[in-house]
């Protein structure tokens, strides 16, 4: 079930949106700590209240390797995520992402990827995942790369997504 506008407009008030250089940047490796583990309570309750299914931390201004995100409902946290394998075969569909107003461009991705990290408990996990899921875990995990879906599509959907922005920024005056 969706949240309210204003519940929403709290979570998007504190998640960086595209233009700002700190989506652009790479990210840093991290160690499990009481910090950290209030860092991701709070990137899932961000998350959760912007209804979105991914976060990475560079997302809320933090350049650290880690990403969370739903699978089926599941919540799971990675950290120090890899691509470790990804299928010659791909496919293009809509990808939305918080740092875009949610907008949503079509992406070719890997169909199938294999991602390697830490769960916050320490142990190594192994996500082989495809479609939806390892287009999820693909998107996040450019997050922590500094890459996002508008390096990545075409040129005309490029365009497009930019001059939906700009009329989102700019009311009324289109
Ligand atoms: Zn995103």
């Amino acid at each position: 079930m969706a949240n309210d506008d204003k519940t929403r407009a709290a979570a998007f008030s504190q998640i960086r949106q595209f233009g700002d250089p700190v989506l652009k940047e790479v990210s840093k490796p991290v160690e499990i700590d009481d910090e950290l583990r209030k860092l991701i309570d709070r990137m899932v309750i961000i998350m959760d209240a912007a209804d979105g299914v991914g976060l990475a931390a560079p997302q809320i201004g933090i350049l650290r390797q880690i990403i969370v995100f739903r699978l089926d409902k599941d919540l799971n946290v990675l950290l120090n995520p890899k691509i470790t394998w990804k299928s010659e075969e791909t496919i293009v569909d809509a990808e939305g992402c918080l740092s875009l107003a949610s907008l949503a461009v079509d992406v070719e991705r890997a169909k199938e990827v294999k991602v390697e990290g830490m769960d916050l408990e320490g142990n190594h996990r192994v996500y082989e995942q495809e479609g939806i899921k390892a287009r999820i875990l693909q998107h996040e995990v450019d997050h922590l790369e500094g890459k996002m879906v508008i390096d990545r599509c075409s040129r005309e959907q490029r365009k497009d997504l930019m001059g939906r922005l700009r009329k989102m920024r700019l009311p009324g005056e289109d």
